[in-house]
């Protein structure tokens, strides 16, 4: 369906996407999704996803959902020595499109297994992925040990690992 090496990554109905239980799967480079390679170590692996559309039984009639699966490996920064930290990614989640300016529904509030998701006429996978990626990683990643911890409380002497930290500039330097 897609062309080689430019997989479709932009769903033109995505409620007739599932109203058809339509499925688009492709691989998407880490380092194409800027906003995620911003906060790894690197941004060398790759990350797997596939979204299938499905319709579910609704108050109304049938509802759209969309199901997103997204795996692959992340080398994490780990935030007290800034050292690669790899972490294993699967994200799992079901969403319920909602056409942008309706009502959410109010079942869905509760409800944590759906999703709702407010949409436009169309939808960008690659952005998706990326929110959901961020949304599921942890906030302050951490080594359980470093290999390499910084010196404790003796800041004053220049560790490389303090020069590392001032050229990528952590979170407090900013
Ligand atoms: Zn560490």
């Amino acid at each position: 369906m897609s062309q080689h090496g430019v997989p479709s990554r932009v769903i033109a109905d995505p409620f007739r996407f599932a109203a058809e239980h339509r499925t688009l799967e492709g691989v998407v480079p880490v380092a194409d999704l800027l906003r995620l390679a911003d906060s790894l170590a690197s941004g060398e692996s790759d990350l797997r996803w596939t979204l299938e559309g499905s319709t579910a039984d609704g108050v109304e009639g049938p509802e759209p959902r969309l199901r997103l699966r997204v795996d692959g490996a992340l080398d994490l920064l780990c935030q007290r020595c800034l050292g690669g930290l790899p972490w294993v990614l699967r994200v799992e989640r079901v969403l319920h499109p909602v056409r942008a300016g309706q009502p959410i529904p109010e079942e869905e509030l509760e409800d944590d297994q759906v999703d709702a998701i407010e949409l436009e006429a169309e939808l960008d996978v690659l952005a998706l992925i990326e929110d959901e990626v961020l949304l599921a990683m942890p906030i302050a990643p951490r080594h359980e040990i470093c290999t390499a911890p910084l010196p404790s409380g003796a800041a004053s002497k220049e560790s490389p690992f303090a020069a590392l930290a001032s050229l990528r500039g952590s979170p407090s330097a900013k």
